[in-house]
C-alpha cells in the first residue's frame, strides 16, 4: 500500500485505538500507541478500562468489522474460548409483551465473551504488525502544537520511568475514551469547541460472574430483560463467559441503581420484570465481586460542524460519540470507525482523495463520513427518552417513532423476514434508513391505523 507518512500516534490501547493502528499500519512507516496502564498478559480486567468487568455484547457489525481489519479473527475468538451463539435464537430477549420474543435462528453466528478477552485477542493480532510498536505505562499529558496553532505536531507523555519524552508525529489519533486531550488542545490554541448533543439517563451498572450450573436447566444460552417504559427501567442481561461462566449485568436508569452487595445484587435481579435471570443466578456460584459503573449521558461531539480543525489530530471512537451501554454499540462503532479511516487514508494514498496526502484534512473527510455512520446508533440511543427523566434534546417525533418501534416489535415477532431485517438494523449491518421500503412502511402505517382508538 502506498505511505502517507512516516510517524503516527495513537493515544490509548482500548478497541478504538487497537482498531485504529491497525488501519494506520497499512499507510505509516511507525505506527506508536501509548497505553497509560500496565496492558495484562492474558484477558483480565484493567484499570483504565473499568467498563471491562461488565458484560460487553458485540454486534455482527463489530464482528465482521474487526475481521476486516484482522483477517480470521472470528477464528481468533473461538480459539479463546468464546461462545458460539445463532443471533436470533441463543438468547432469550424478554420485552414488554413478549416473554419471550419469538426464537428463530436467524443465519447468524456471533460470538460472546468477555471484554478483556475481545481486548487481548484485538491485541495480540495488532502485535503481530512489525511496524506497530505498542507502550503501555505511557501517559500522554498533552498534544503539541505547531507554532501557529494549525497542526498537532506531537504529544508529550509520561514514560515508563515517569520522565516526559516529546515525540514528533504527522499524525495524532486520539483514541483515550473521554477524547479529553483534544478538548484541552483545542482550548490551548484558542479555538471552538465542538457542540455536544447529550441524551441524561444515569445509568447504573452492577456485574456479576457465576459458574454456570452443572444442572443450569436452561434452553438458552443468554438472556436479555428489558424494564418496561416509562415508569421501570431495570434491566438484565447474562451473556456466557469463556471457562463456562455466565456475566449477569444489572441496570437502571435515574437512580434505580443496583448496588455492590452481592445479597443486594440478588433482589435487584429479583426486582425485574421477569425471574429468569434471577431463578438461573439464586443458586449459582459467585466468582468474585461485584463490579459497579456510572454512566452519566450519551454524547456526541459535533466535530463536524466546526469550520476548522487543527491538521495532524483526530480523535476517534468514544472520544467523539459515546452511547448508554445497555445498547452494547461502543466498540462495535469503534472498529467501524477504524474501517473508514483506513478506507480514506487508503483514497489518499491512491491519490483518489482531492487532498492527496494531506493529513491535515482527514479529519474534515472522516468528520463528514461518519455522519451516516453514527446515525443509526443514535437513533438506537434516543430510545431513552422513552423515560420522561431523560435530559436533553429530545427528538420532536419521540411519540410517533416509540409508536413505530411497537409496531415493529408486534412485525419481527410474527414474521422472519421483519424479525431478520430488525435484527440487521440493530446490529448496525443495515441503517434504520432500511425500514423505509414503501411496502413495508404500507404496513407499519395499516397497523397503527388499526391501533388507533376510534373516533366516537
Ligand atoms: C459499563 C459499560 C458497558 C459497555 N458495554 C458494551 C457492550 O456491551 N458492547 C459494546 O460494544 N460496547 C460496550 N461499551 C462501550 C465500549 O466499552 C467502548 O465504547 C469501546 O470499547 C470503545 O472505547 P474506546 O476505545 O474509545 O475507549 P476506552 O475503552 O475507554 O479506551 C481508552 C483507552 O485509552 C487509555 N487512555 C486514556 N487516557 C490516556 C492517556 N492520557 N494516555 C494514554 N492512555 C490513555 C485508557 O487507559 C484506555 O485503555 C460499554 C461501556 C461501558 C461503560
Amino acid at each position: 500500500m502506498g505511505r502517507i507518512g512516516k510517524q503516527a500516534v495513537v493515544v490509548g490501547a482500548g478497541i478504538g485505538g487497537l482498531t485504529a493502528a491497525r488501519a494506520l499500519a497499512d499507510f505509516f512507516d511507525h505506527v506508536l500507541v501509548l497505553e497509560r496502564d500496565t496492558l495484562p498478559s492474558e484477558a483480565t480486567p484493567r484499570a483504565g478500562t473499568p467498563q471491562g468487568r461488565h458484560a460487553h455484547a458485540l454486534l455482527l457489525s463489530g464482528q465482521r468489522a474487526l475481521a476486516e481489519l484482522f483477517t480470521g479473527f472470528e477464528q481468533d475468538l473461538a480459539r479463546a474460548g468464546a461462545v458460539p451463539l445463532r443471533v436470533g435464537l441463543d438468547v432469550r430477549v424478554e420485552r414488554p409483551g413478549y416473554d419471550p420474543f419469538p426464537r428463530r435462528d436467524l443465519g447468524w453466528a456471533s460470538y460472546a465473551m468477555s471484554r478483556p478477552t475481545i481486548e487481548h485477542a484485538v491485541r495480540s493480532r495488532l502485535q503481530e504488525c512489525s511496524n506497530v510498536a505498542l507502550r503501555q505505562r505511557c501517559r500522554v499529558l498533552d498534544l503539541v502544537a505547531s507554532a501557529d496553532g494549525a497542526r498537532v505536531s506531537g504529544v508529550r507523555f509520561g514514560n515508563e520511568t515517569g520522565t516526559a519524552e516529546t515525540i514528533a508525529t504527522d499524525l495524532v489519533v486520539d483514541a483515550s475514551g473521554s477524547g479529553a486531550l483534544t478538548l484541552a488542545l483545542l482550548k490551548s490554541i484558542g479555538h471552538a469547541l465542538p457542540e455536544e448533543t447529550t441524551i441524561g439517563i444515569d445509568v447504573g451498572y452492577s456485574s456479576c460472574v457465576y459458574v454456570i450450573p452443572d444442572d443450569a436447566a436452561v434452553d438458552w444460552k443468554g438472556v436479555m430483560t428489558f424494564g418496561e417504559a416509562p415508569h421501570n427501567s431495570r434491566g438484565g442481561l447474562l451473556l456466557p463467559l469463556e471457562g463456562e461462566r455466565w456475566i449477569v449485568s444489572l441496570g437502571g436508569r435515574h437512580g434505580y441503581v443496583p448496588s455492590a452487595d452481592p445479597e443486594e445484587f440478588l433482589a435487584f435481579a429479583r426486582s425485574l420484570r421477569t425471574q429468569t435471570i434471577y431463578n438461573a443466578i439464586s443458586g449459582a456460584e459467585r466468582v468474585g465481586d461485584v463490579a459497579r459503573y456510572g454512566f452519566r449521558e450519551s454524547i456526541w461531539r459535533h466535530f463536524e460542524r466546526l469550520e476548522t480543525f487543527p491538521g495532524g489530530l483526530l480523535p476517534i471512537a468514544d472520544a467523539i460519540c459515546r452511547f448508554n451501554p445497555v445498547y452494547g454499540q461502543g466498540m462495535s462503532v469503534a472498529a467501524l470507525e477504524a474501517c473508514l479511516l483506513r478506507k480514506l487514508l487508503g483514497e489518499r494514498a491512491d491519490g483518489v482523495a482531492a487532498d492527496g496526502l494531506d493529513t491535515d484534512r482527514l479529519a474534515r473527510g472522516f468528520f463528514a463520513e461518519l455522519q451516516a455512520l453514527l446515525d443509526t446508533p443514535w437513533s438506537v440511543a434516543t430510545l431513552d427518552f422513552a423515560f420522561p427523566e431523560t435530559r436533553g434534546q429530545r427528538p420532536a417525533d419521540m411519540e410517533m417513532r416509540l409508536r413505530v418501534g411497537g409496531v415493529f416489535a408486534r412485525l419481527a415477532a410474527e414474521d422472519a423476514e421483519i424479525h431478520k431485517l430488525t435484527a440487521e438494523v440493530q446490529n448496525l449491518l443495515k441503517p434504520r434508513s432500511a425500514y423505509a421500503d414503501p411496502a413495508l412502511r404500507q404496513r407499519v402505517m395499516a397497523l397503527m391505523a388499526d391501533a388507533a382508538p376510534r373516533a366516537g
